[in-house]
């Protein structure tokens, strides 16, 4: 019996490491969804059996709670929406790799070596990234627009760090008592919290990624904790992919990790608020927006959240086509964290048919900005924002940004005075050659489709 289990473990953790290879290419990345799901309903089935009948009661009252919430949120939610609850599940995952040390050690089934180590590392690993992950998810949700700092900050945070690994060492050196233990997840709920409060908005991506990374290694510990293979197999592939994608998110900012968990144990920057430039945002209409687009020789078309929300793709795609029949050369800017979620531009440009080839990254664009004659900003807001280039005083100082006040006239299509997820003004909107259209991104392109039947 034991031997078929094992193999049951050995075929979820290979359909796991399948999936996740399906998942690194948007052809295959439904296959290796569904791979991945069929890996976990294996281990849990196996994990059911395992176990035994003991608490079968309580097993399927979780499993049908779990499940049928985990449906119907799945259902519901909006593309836009996906970080949030890609950090809602990832809290999930470090919660439950958290509690299950906590049973572990209050029941004192951890004794002893390598398996108590890693079982008091996981469930530090696993709280924090439960707490910080619930931080991230009202963030990402628009509960908490501004990072949250106080000037003690960095004083309670290392103290609150020296607490969590002090307690860490007496759980491992035997105090296994209950107050202890309180005190060392309550020390990991804090830091969690405390470290992510003061994360500014346009390094979330980094941020979320990092906890995903974080709570597959907790789940890799816990599995070592518990001696289950397909846990420690799946944590691993999830904590080294979460790994890479951190490090790749963190490239594309021109950050560095360090830097983005680090701000709770800085002091604030001088002047670290955004100013107000008292800018006047000039509108335009779209006969106006379409004679200048129609008339050009060099169109780059930069999209961004308000695309997303609009849905408007489509209209888009059909809009360019229009323009290339005119004989325009159009081109789309993606930025790496433009939307809300990696790749998030290019799943919905795929979706509307834009060939690959039309569609350039940041780098290969940005040097063409100055040689085009309009760039037309549809739903973007911070990936656009000159102040991360120029302005060392603004919070988002240093991020990479599509140079589109270098192009020789902006159209940017928006509803209003709207700011983009990090809260920071953005002088782009208040230049002299910016023109907004202030409209629903679908509504904008859809009128500029018509508008150009017109010039
Ligand atoms: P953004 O900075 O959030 O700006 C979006 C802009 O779209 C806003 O100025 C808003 O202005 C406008 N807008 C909203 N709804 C609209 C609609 N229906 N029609 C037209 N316009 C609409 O977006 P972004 O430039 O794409 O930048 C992404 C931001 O999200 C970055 O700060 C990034 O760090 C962060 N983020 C990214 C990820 C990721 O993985 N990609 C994950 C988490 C966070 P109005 O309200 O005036 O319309």
């Amino acid at each position: 019996m034991s031997y078929v289990l094992e193999t049951g473990y050995l075929v979820a953790a290979v359909l796991l490491i399948l999936g996740l290879r399906g998942m690194s290419s948007p052809r295959t990345a439904h296959r290796g969804l569904t791979w991945v799901g069929i890996g976990m309903v294996v281990a849990v089935l196996v994990t059911f059996i395992r176990t035994g009948a003991g608490n079968i009661g309580l097993m399927l009252t979780a499993l049908v709670i779990g499940g049928v919430l985990a449906a119907v949120y799945g259902r519901q939610v909006p593309m836009t929406a996906m970080p949030q609850g890609v950090a809602l599940f990832n809290g999930m995952g470090g919660g439950a790799a958290g509690a299950i040390a906590a049973v572990e050690l209050v029941g004192g089934a951890a004794v002893g070596g390598a398996p108590l180590v890693l079982g008091v590392l996981g469930a530090l690993i696993g709280t924090v990234s439960f707490a910080g992950s619930g931080v991230a998810f009202g963030k990402l949700q628009g509960w908490m627009r501004r990072p949250v700092r106080f000037p003690a900050m960095p004083m309670v945070n290392g103290a609150v760090a020296l607490a969590a690994v002090a307690l860490g060492f007496a759980v491992i050196a035997g105090a296994q008592m209950d107050p202890v233990l309180a005190a060392y997840f309550a020390a990991a709920v804090a830091l969690g919290i405390l470290v992510t409060l003061p994360i500014g908005g346009a390094d979330m991506p980094v941020v979320i990624s990092l906890y995903n990374a974080a709570t597959g290694l907790a789940v890799a510990f816990e599995g070592y904790l518990l001696n289950n293979p397909a846990m420690v197999i799946a944590g691993t592939v999830v904590g080294a992919a979460g790994t890479l994608l951190t490090l790749l998110m963190a490239k594309a900012m021109h950050r560095s990790v360090l830097q983005v968990v680090g701000a709770g144990f800085r002091a604030p920057e001088a002047a670290a608020e955004a100013t107000e430039s008292g800018g006047i945002l000039k509108g335009t209409e779209p006969v106006d927006a379409a004679i200048q687009l129609g008339y050009a020789r060099k169109v780059i078309i930069v999209p961004g959240y308000g695309m997303a929300v609009a849905q408007a793709q489509h209209k888009v795609w059909e809009l360019v086509q229009r323009l290339r029949e005119r004989g325009v050369e159009v081109r789309f800017a993606i930025h790496p964290v433009a939307g809300r979620m990696p790749g998030h531009m290019n799943v919905l440009l795929a979706e509307a048919g834009v060939p690959y080839d039309m569609v350039a990254d940041l780098e290969s664009v940005n040097p063409e900005f100055a040689r085009a004659d309009v760039a037309l900003v549809i739903g973007a807001n911070d990936v656009v924002n000159p102040s991360a280039r120029d302005v060392p005083d603004s919070p988002i100082y240093g991020m990479p940004i599509l140079n589109v006040d270098e192009a020789d006239n902006a159209i940017v299509i928006k509803r209003g005075g709207g700011q983009g997820f990090s809260g920071v003004e953005n002088p782009l909107f208040t230049a002299d050659n910016t023109r907004i259209l202030f409209r629903d991104a679908l509504d904008g392109a859809s009128e500029l489709v018509q508008a150009l039947k017109q010039v």
